[in-house]
């Protein structure tokens, strides 16, 4: 078979790619591959089981059309300085208007007209004012929260436009190769159980999301694709009550603060917080469980999760920072017997395991049940624990009783950014007609910022008509 454009990954990068390329009229033939199922068929069995029952062959929390994006919380960070590293590729003022552009096409859709953590001036001020004293910076982000429901009619919406602009979606295929010769690529290879199917295609577009990381990773190297190592990020999400997070939640909905704690001056940062949400697990294809959080529109929780990460990089000799991070998550699941671990913040201080019975002592009650007590500390490498048992004392001066011995800490919250695939401004990698978008590329972490880089890379296509 031969298109114009194929596209590898129905998550926002993937799907923001060909509603560009409609926008801007262009009639080149495209087909959006994706591993996974169209919206409607996605299903998440653990309200029905109550705990995660490790699907297979995938997890339907991140895989299927709108990727990681329609069975999550649905946060749309509306600053250029949240959401990875893209404006360092592009610049910050064109990113900030991929973003701005990215979100009126969210409103077409029906996100909620309201944004987060704007006004409140004099509030914010105050806030700022005890994260300088703490150290750490507070960075400005409005957010549009699209609540974990409605984003999943705002994604069918899309899956609905695309089918209805001629955009072929071909659900249930696994792109497992590229077609490489030379120095250009000429389309995919598919896989669907024992069949396979090629596609050629004058522009193949890989965006695979953080799942199809350690994929792209292999394809790099196989294929010679110019890319360096990421960053991983290792870490836990915190829970603690509303009455605590108050504040923050009130005035800015998301505390995006960052750090750099002593002794190691690592970067440590806040991420995804959820004002009475959930926390959750994912489980990735190699049986790893990782922590995450979600917040619905209509159902609240009494606590509040955010999560802290550590930033790692590593150089010479060892250049794999996603087998890194696995490991840790692997020996954190082991201890939870394939679950995810809990912990109070205060056993971690007194140097002692937490036991299912002590949850029950506390005004925080977990919000994700089958999480297993027990000892993180045994798991997690010592500087990254040293890292957040540092970051969250000094954001018991922004927030005070963050710090508290109640507070819980669940592992292993694990953030794959992928090698980071080398390219130019224009989205072209060291290969011709290949292009890497989203997550997978290593250049966004967020799905704001991941739909921003498929407005950019639809609107170069669309150009090329
Ligand atoms: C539970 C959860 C909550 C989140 N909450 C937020 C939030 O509130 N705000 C925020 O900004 N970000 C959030 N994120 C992150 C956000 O969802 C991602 O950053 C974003 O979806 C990345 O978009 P993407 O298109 O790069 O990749 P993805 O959304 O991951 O999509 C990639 C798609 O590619 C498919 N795929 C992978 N490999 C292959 C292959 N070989 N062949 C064919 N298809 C393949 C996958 O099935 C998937 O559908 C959350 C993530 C999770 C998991």
């Amino acid at each position: 078979m031969k298109t114009d454009v194929i596209i590898i990954g129905a998550g926002p990068a993937g799907i923001f790619t060909a509603l560009e390329m409609i926008r801007r009229g262009s009639h080149k033939k495209i087909v959006l591959v994706e591993k996974g199922q169209p919206i409607e068929k996605r299903h998440c069995p653990k309200p029905q089981t109550g705990c995660c029952v490790s699907c297979r062959p995938y997890c339907h929390i991140t895989t299927g059309f709108s990727g990681a994006g329609a069975f999550s919380d649905g946060k749309l960070s509306l600053s250029c300085e949240v959401g990875g590293d893209f404006p360092n590729l592009i610049g910050s003022a064109a990113a900030q208007s991929l973003i701005d552009y990215t979100d009126t096409i969210y409103l077409e859709f029906g996100a909620d007209t309201h944004v987060e953590g704007i006004g409140n001036e004099r509030d914010v001020r105050d806030i700022r004012k005890r994260a300088i004293q703490a150290g750490l910076k507070l960075v400005d982000c409005p957010i549009r929260h699209l609540g974990t429901e409605r984003a999943q009619s705002l994604y069918t919406a899309i899956q609905h436009y695309l089918e209805a602009h001629d955009v072929e979606l071909v659900f249930g295929w696994a792109c497992e190769n590229l077609i490489i010769e030379g120095e250009t690529c000429l389309g995919v290879l598919l896989r669907r159980g024992g069949e396979t199917r090629e596609i050629r295609a004058a522009h193949t577009v890989v965006a695979t999301g953080r799942r199809g990381a350690d994929w792209l990773e292999c394809l790099c190297a196989e294929h010679n694709i110019a890319h360096q190592p990421g960053t991983v990020d290792i870490g836990v999400r915190v829970e603690c009550r509303n009455e605590v997070m108050e504040e923050v939640n009130r005035v800015l909905y998301e505390s995006k603060l960052i750090g750099y704690p002593k002794p190691f001056k690592n970067k440590v940062r806040t991420f995804c917080q959820n004002p009475g949400g959930f926390v959750s697990q994912e489980n990735y294809d190699n049986d790893l469980a990782v922590v995450n959080g979600h917040s619905y529109k209509d159902r609240k929780s009494e606590n509040t999760n955010v999560s802290i990460l550590c930033s790692h990089n590593f150089s010479v000799p060892f250049n794999q920072p996603i087998a890194y991070a696995q490991k840790v998550g692997e020996m954190t699941n082991m201890l939870a017997n394939g679950h995810i671990l809990v912990q109070r913040f205060g056993d971690i201080l007194d140097g002692k395991r937490t036991w299912e019975r002590e949850l029950a002592q506390s005004n925080v009650r977990p919000t994700l049940p089958d999480a297993v007590a027990g000892d993180i500390t045994a798991a997690m490498p010592y500087r990254a624990m040293i890292n957040i048992i540092n970051f969250i004392q000094a954001m018991d001066i922004v927030v005070p009783g963050f710090a508290a011995p109640e507070t819980l800490l669940y592992a292993p919250e694990l953030k794959f950014y992928s090698n980071r695939v080398k390219m130019d401004a224009a989205l072209n990698t060291s290969i011709s007609g290949l292009h890497c978008l989203g997550d997978s590329s290593g250049w966004t972490r967020g799905l704001m910022m991941a739909s921003a880089m498929g407005v950019m890379m639809g609107r170069s296509l669309a150009k090329t008509e």
